[in-house]
């Protein structure tokens, strides 16, 4: 499979499964908040007009995201399939992302939902640490870096994110329950949803993906 949506509540675990499974399929990781992260960084219009809403865990405005979304899907590297991390959020953001689908003439052959409590999430936030060069993503927990503070991958600084204060992170799963968990029932209606138990270590949540997704499946758009 080679077009693939990655749902699941902020601290379940997306953005470290993406980075595998994009290892081990050999397709881009499309994720909506690191390619916002790095608009912020680099104080571009985009990232000027998100910046308050990332910070105080509100959701972006939809014309932007898709916008840059589009974009991003447009690129070389995503001709070959790509997972999306982060986006679509919302139902509008589901019925724009398949108008581009059509047209880039591709559909989306799965939609897996990672699985996990709340408690937990919470937990696995406020022990979060990303790369601030290249978002890649540590947890002082269940994946610490090999070095205290430094990056396995390219020697970055880990810090905490922003918007991974208590507070903060109550909001995103507020708003996480309240716009996308409606997107489950649109993708479990069209028959692409696969969930997937995201308790247990990295490796062994990578592995039970990495076999859900090799199971066969109708498809979407
Ligand atoms: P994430 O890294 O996916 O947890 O996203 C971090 C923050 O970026 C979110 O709390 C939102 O403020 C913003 N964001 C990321 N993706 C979207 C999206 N698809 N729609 C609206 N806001 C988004």
């Amino acid at each position: 499979m080679k077009r693939i949506l990655l749902l699941g509540a902020p601290g379940s675990g997306k953005g470290t499964q993406a980075e595998g499974l994009c290892a081990r399929l050999g397709i881009p990781v499309l994720g909506s908040g690191n390619l916002l992260r790095a608009e912020i960084a680099r104080e571009s219009d985009l990232g000027t007009a998100a910046k308050r809403f990332v910070e105080s865990g509100k959701l972006v405005p939809d014309e932007l995201i898709v916008a840059m979304m589009k974009r991003r899907m447009e690129k070389p590297d995503a001709r070959k399939g790509f997972l999306l991390d982060g986006f679509p959020r919302t139902l509008n953001q589901a019925e724009s992302l398949d108008r581009i689908l059509d047209e880039l003439g591709v559909r989306l052959e799965c939609v897996l939902e990672i699985d996990v409590d709340e408690e937990m999430v919470i937990g696995r936030m406020s022990s979060r640490r990303i790369c601030e060069a290249n978002g890649h993503v540590f947890n002082l927990l269940t994946h610490p870096p090999k070095r205290s503070g430094v990056c396995d991958h390219c020697g970055g600084r880990l810090v905490t994110r922003a918007d991974d204060r208590p507070e903060t992170i109550r909001q995103r799963l507020e708003v996480y329950r309240r716009n996308t968990e409606p997107l489950i029932r649109y993708y479990e209606s069209r028959g692409v949803l696969r969930k997937l138990d995201g308790t247990g270590s990295v490796e062994e949540v990578l592995d039970r993906a990495v076999h859900v997704l090799s199971e066969p499946s109708e498809s979407a758009r």
